[in-house]
């Protein structure tokens, strides 16, 4: 996901003018609660198509997939119509025509169900628009709202995402949670690449591709040893991977930095966002617990509760998670580092895996998923609870 500027955009005039009648009928429409609204779709116009396209190039702004003969569609990322999961209240009508709620989007990140494997994980992005808080009405700020899916016209969003070695899209580890994520046990990151499928096979393909050629490039750039010809042509092709408009090209710029410093810092082949694992928790805790407690500090994801485990149980390469869905029985395998892998992917949280692997949106991770350490099955809830009684 690259941050998408969109703080000039405007309509040009007679598409606002149309909009502003339109907008004048839902007004009328909304007084009566009855009432079935009616768009006018004016946004899948060129006029203001081609305005969105303008800011980044032909490409998806969640996935970053060019549209190259898929149909591309303007999302609307607060739902007009209805939210999922709230079909007692109407969605954000009075957004219907504001360009600033226009986002881009490929097929799949719009309409398309998110699947994993061969199971579908719920529903593609469509009207969902789950928040971590309550939900503005019309006439009111949208400024308190805080969304779940990350939303690539806020630059503090966009940062929030990097990406592995092998592709995978994922939280920046360094960064903290917010206290909205604490509160909810969920990290935003996940939930987008779960709800968008972020990191299906052929996406994490494309990126490690991407990834794999600018490390290339950027070793020859290093090493061109003073060949004007061959520097330029290094930097014109990483320049061409990087940019903006590129395809995938959050992932590639990730890349450049990594090769760039594990030039600096020879035999560390981090990435810059790296694997600061306590730094997290650190953000998370906000000095209200001890730090000999590190169970207690971070409910989010699974790093501190895996550092009160003993080592001998990931002696096997991993713990397995079990969970019961209405699907039937799912498997998963945690991590010594905390991370969960399903369906041979990578999650940073319980909630995030559980909901992946039932397709529900309301599953708690923490109850869905058990496991046995000691020859004791208990929930990672109650596991956690038993090792804060342990530290008490
Ligand atoms: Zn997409």
């Amino acid at each position: 996901m690259r941050h998408v500027d969109n703080s000039g955009l405007t309509a040009p005039q007679r598409w606002a003018d149309r909009a502003a009648k339109e907008l004048e009928k839902l007004q009328e429409d909304a007084e009566d609660a009855d009432k079935k609204f009616s768009f006018r779709e004016m946004w899948r116009e060129d006029a203001i198509r081609d305005r969105l396209i303008a800011l980044i190039g032909k490409k998806c702004w969640y996935c970053e997939t060019r549209f190259v003969r898929s149909p591309y569609h303007v999302d609307h990322y607060r739902p007009k119509s209805v939210v999922v999961g709230e079909a007692e209240r109407r969605g954000y009508w009075w957004l219907a025509y504001d360009p600033a709620n226009y986002r881009l989007a490929c097929h799949h990140c719009n309409s398309g169900g998110a699947r994993y494997g061969n199971e579908s994980a719920g529903p593609g992005k469509g009207a969902r628009f789950p928040l971590l808080g309550q939900r503005a009405s019309e006439g009111e700020s949208l400024d308190g709202e805080l969304p779940v899916l990350l939303d690539p016209v806020v630059a503090k969003d966009v940062e929030l995402v990097g990406f592995d070695r092998q592709g995978n899209a994922r939280r920046r580890p360094e960064r903290p949670y917010s206290d909205d994520e604490v509160a909810r046990d969920l990290c935003r990151v996940d939930e987008t690449i779960r709800m968008l499928a972020l990191n299906s096979d052929l996406l994490i393909e494309c990126r490690s591709s991407v990834i794999d050629r600018v490390v290339g490039l950027v070793q020859l750039y290093l090493t061109s040893g003073g060949n004007a010809g061959v520097t330029l042509y290094a930097r014109t092709e990483i320049d061409g991977l990087t940019r903006t408009t590129a395809e995938w090209s959050a992932a590639a710029a990730a890349a450049e930095r990594l090769a760039l410093l594990a030039h600096d810092r020879p035999g560390d082949d981090t990435l810059p966002d790296g694997e600061a694992g306590g730094e997290v928790a650190t953000g998370a805790n906000h000095g209200t617990e001890p730090p000999a407690a590190p169970a207690t500090g971070n409910h989010v994801d699974l790093r501190t509760l895996v550092a009160a485990l003993p080592p001998e149980a990931f002696s096997a390469g991993g713990i397995a998670l079990t969970g019961q869905g209405k699907r039937g029985p799912a498997r998963a395998t945690l991590l010594e580092d905390g991370r969960i892998i399903y369906l041979q992917r990578p999650l940073n949280t319980p909630m995030s895996a559980a909901r992946m692997a039932t397709g529900d949106d309301h599953v708690d991770g923490w109850t869905f998923w058990s496991l046995t350490v000691d020859g004791t099955t208990r929930t990672l809830s109650d596991l956690r609870d038993s090792l804060i009684a342990q530290d008490g």
